[in-house]
């Protein structure tokens, strides 16, 4: 986890100004506190990140309309060799849309657009927020597999450069895994921008690259039939009987789910709005299943030890998703890193990690280590399915106190037999498991030719 730190390197004011005037008439953010705010993602989960890129600010915020605003800043920036960041949602938490050398950040809010919907899938421009996606599905009874936590403002395209999975990931899988996305349509940043379809597997070449090797403009997804999801959370005594319960349900194909999301149980008093629910010390399951097989899941549930503690039927919980009413969020946006939010907010000095753990030794290990660091370090699971099994990662809170006990918490993960990525990094290949089986790096000789793209986030 040694990380040197970038200075600011911002653009000469003559280039500024030449590239001003090519922009002609695309909306531009000048003003300091905005250019600040648009510099910035969740980067602050990592007090090491803190440290190293809270300096980071953008020259200027450019606010493209359509595709020719995108093709004009693209021109623009290489002909005048400067720095260009693009930023979705801004929800990324590793500093990943934090423009390093200043420059330019393309803001894609306004290409959000839905282009096509077909049975089983559909085309969206990359700024497209995730819950605006799923919102125009419904009438179609079709849905996204899977979205991060933070589905109310993350872009498709900001997940497919920076995310990983999430909810729907007990069913779906992952972002990386075969079949999880069918297209990318990308944008050049050369003196003559090209447009460049990445069909099937070729979409690897920018997926999860932060940005640094073109400016994806459109996704083509595969999509689930829809479920009207119901929210169940089940409390039981310790974290074992809730892992070993959520391990067999996340295995029962023939429930429908979307969410299995298992919590120690120190964690629920830091959530403030789902304390009142859960008894005190008990460790609970955040579910998300089809309603008409809620009762089964209960009865499940029961089987295993534990008691239904809060239930919100369809109705309630699309209310709450898409118009935010009700008491309660969507319990979704209590699970991933969203998790980590709350815990921050409860807690100063919480960061986290992001591990994943070896099959058929899963909940072993977490027993074992959630004994061995008590108080210090707090697990919560996502349990998914993927490569035909369960498959189950976590991002356990950790109370910071120095860089070498967060490293060496880390080598006592890893000596108990799990695997860590490293989230206290802006460098892709410094990240750990996140390498992306795909020749990334030859793609950006011929996306971006120049190295305009993200500087920084690439060792090399
Ligand atoms: C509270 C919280 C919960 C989270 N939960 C999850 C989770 O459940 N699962 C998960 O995977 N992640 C999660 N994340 C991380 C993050 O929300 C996701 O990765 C999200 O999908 C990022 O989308 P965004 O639009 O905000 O991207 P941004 O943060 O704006 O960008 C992410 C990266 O993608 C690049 N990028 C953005 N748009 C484009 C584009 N059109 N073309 C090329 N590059 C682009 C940016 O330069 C940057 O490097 C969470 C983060 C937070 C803060």
């Amino acid at each position: 986890m040694n990380i040197a730190i970038h200075p600011q390197a911002t653009v000469d004011a003559d280039r500024l100004v030449a590239l001003r005037a090519d922009l002609g008439d695309v909306p531009l953010i000048t003003d300091e506190a905005q250019l600040r705010q648009k510099s910035r993602d969740f980067f602050w989960f990592s007090p090491i990140l803190k440290e190293e890129l809270d300096h980071c600010r953008a020259d200027l915020v450019a606010l493209p309309r359509d595709r020719n605003d995108l093709v004009r800043i693209a021109r623009a920036c290489a002909r005048h060799r400067i720095p260009l960041t693009v930023r979705g949602g801004g929800t990324g938490n590793y500093g990943q849309a934090m423009p390093l050398e200043g420059g330019v950040v393309v803001d894609m809010g306004a290409l959000g657009a839905t282009r096509w919907v077909r049975p089983g899938v559909g085309r969206f421009e990359a700024g497209a927020r995730m819950l605006d996606i799923d919102r125009t599905l419904r009438g179609d009874r079709q849905e996204l597999r899977f979205h991060p936590s933070t589905r109310a403002h993350a872009t498709i395209g900001g997940f497919l450069a920076g995310g990983a999975g999430g909810v729907g990931s007990c069913t779906w899988g992952q972002l990386a895994d075969r079949g999880a996305v069918i297209a990318v349509e990308v944008l050049t940043v050369e003196e003559e921008p090209r447009f460049i379809e990445l069909r099937g597997r070729d979409a690897l070449k920018v997926m999860h690259a932060y940005g640094v090797n073109g400016i994806i403009t459109e996704v083509e997804m595969p999509l689930a039939p829809w479920h009207p999801w119901a929210e169940r959370i089940c409390a039981f005594d310790t974290l074992e009987e809730v892992a070993r319960f959520a391990h067999a349900l996340t295995a029962a194909e023939g429930i429908a789910k979307k969410l299995v999301s298992v919590h120690d149980g120190r964690i629920s008093p830091l959530l403030k709005r789902i304390r009142p629910f859960v008894p005190d010390g008990k460790a609970m399951v955040i579910l998300m299943v089809s309603e008409p097989q809620a009762p089964t899941v209960e009865d499940m549930a029961a089987e295993f030890g534990g008691e239904t503690v809060f239930a919100r039927g369809n109705e309630e919980v699309e209310a709450a998703t898409f118009d935010g009413q009700g008491k309660l969020p969507p319990l979704y946006e209590y699970t991933w890193n969203h998790t980590t939010l709350y815990a921050l907010k409860a807690k100063p000095g919480t960061t986290y990690l992001q591990v994943r753990y070896p099959a058929g030794r899963e909940i072993e290990i977490v027993t074992h280590l959630a004994g061995v660091f008590g108080e210090e370090v707090l697990f919560h699971l996502e349990f998914q399915r993927r490569f035909g099994r369960v498959f189950v990662s976590s991002l356990p809170l950790v109370q910071y106190t120095t860089r070498e006990r967060l490293e060496e918490i880390v080598r006592m993960i890893e000596a108990a037999g799990a695997e860590l990525s490293n989230p206290h990094t802006y460098r892709l290949s410094d990240a750990g498991w996140k390498k992306v089986d795909a020749p990334q790096a030859s793609f950006k000789r011929e996306a971006d030719p120049h190295g305009l793209m993200n500087p920084g986030k690439l060792l090399s």
